[in-house]
């Protein structure tokens, strides 16, 4: 099938073109490169640097059958300081997205869509039916797509599935032997922000060890980014018209903040000194998901422990540490400089460029 990953030089979104690419999909990732870095774009997909607006009609034109949509501003704290990004980039950009497809007929899409959608929840684990409640514009912009979803599948016949993210941890390596995992800037996530404080020897800090939990710590639902990926395909064979269903994907498991920072001292054989600081405004206690349905429905399970996805970060942050300090120039961790040069106004010229990279 010919598929679209919009956002497809991002974490996941990298990740999912490389599954996709291994099962005999031909991908074109589509990213403005504003958080992707187009190093991490998969071989075997064709690279279009671009915007949902300015670029996804005539990126669609190309014979696309259905997309993967995962081009989207993430991080709670700067939606909160910056709502109008958020709406902007993630409703406005996705309106722009569904408008193109529903032009050239493509009426399948997978959409990347968060936990943050139930907000503070009243019972865990979480299912796909209780209340969704955001706390953050962030969440609140992702579920406004969720709801035009449904409106777009019951009027335009488009077929959705949308896929409710827990802690998504852990890296893949790619068919070339690059590590394809997790890098923000600023990193903002515990995983790799405990295995950045290993290897730059500084402390790591707790937000917050007065939680009405076990240790006092938060705990959350950690997904390995494989399985995740695993989640999308199987979700793009489930698409039909007019249906829009909703997925939780986690392990169903809970781990502290402290359990975490543990396995990750077990994975490097490393001391890792903690300071206990005050808690993160908007931190909920405990979020762990219900994957019942996406089990039921789809046959999906969850096989990658806690241990696995520090132990592949690990080796992620490891390559990445290499590539850098080999003075390639840029934070690839595939070695080579960022190929964030690579477009030009015309994403077909930038697509060709880029393909004959690979
Ligand atoms: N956390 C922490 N120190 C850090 C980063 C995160 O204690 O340097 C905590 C955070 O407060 C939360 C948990 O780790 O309780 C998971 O945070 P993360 O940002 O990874 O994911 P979130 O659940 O916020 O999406």
């Amino acid at each position: 099938m010919r598929v679209l990953v919009t956002g497809g030089a991002g974490y996941i979104g990298s990740v999912v073109a490389a599954q996709l690419v291994a099962a005999g999909h031909e991908v074109t990732v589509l990213d403005d490169l504003s958080t992707g870095f187009a190093g991490a774009v998969p071989p075997g997909a064709t690279f279009v640097k671009g915007t949902l607006r300015d670029c996804a009609a005539e990126v669609l034109s190309d014979g696309i059958e259905a997309v993967l949509h995962f081009a989207a501003k993430s991080l709670v704290g700067e939606s909160v300081a910056d709502p109008a990004k958020y709406w902007s980039n993630n409703l406005g950009g996705t309106l722009a997205l569904l408008d193109a497809m529903r032009e050239m007929r493509i009426r399948t899409i997978i959409f990347s869509s968060t936990a943050a959608v139930y907000g503070e929840p009243e019972r865990t684990p979480v299912e796909e039916t209780d209340p969704t409640r955001p706390t953050s514009p962030y969440g609140a912009s992702k579920l406004a797509v969720d709801t035009a979803l449904t409106e777009f599948c019951r009027l335009y016949g488009f077929g959705a599935v949308s896929l409710r993210y827990f802690n998504v941890a852990g890296a893949q390596q790619a068919a070339d032997g690059t590590w394809l995992g997790e890098r923000h800037n600023p990193e903002t996530h515990l995983i790799p922000n405990v295995l950045a404080a290993v290897t730059e020897g500084r402390r790591v800090q707790i937000f917050g060890d007065d939680y009405p939990t076990p240790d006092g710590t938060c705990i959350r639902d950690y997904i390995h980014v494989t399985d995740l990926a695993d989640a999308h395909l199987r979700a793009l064979g489930a698409c039909r018209p007019g249906q829009h269903s909703v997925y939780n994907l986690g392990n169903g498991a809970g781990f502290s903040v402290r359990e975490v920072i543990e396995v990750c001292r077990e994975v490097t054989g490393r001391d890792i000194a903690t300071d206990v600081t005050g808690r993160r405004a908007g931190d909920p206690a405990v979020l762990v998901a219900s994957s019942a349905k996406i089990q039921s429905d789809l046959g999906w399970r969850a096989s990658r422990d806690l241990r696995a996805m520090a132990a592949d970060a690990w080796q992620f942050t490891q390559a990445r540490g290499h590539s850098l300090a080999g003075g390639s120039g840029g934070s690839s961790p595939r070695g080579m400089p960022s190929r964030g040069g690579l477009g030009g106004s015309s994403p077909r010229a930038s697509s060709e460029r880029a393909g004959q990279q690979r």
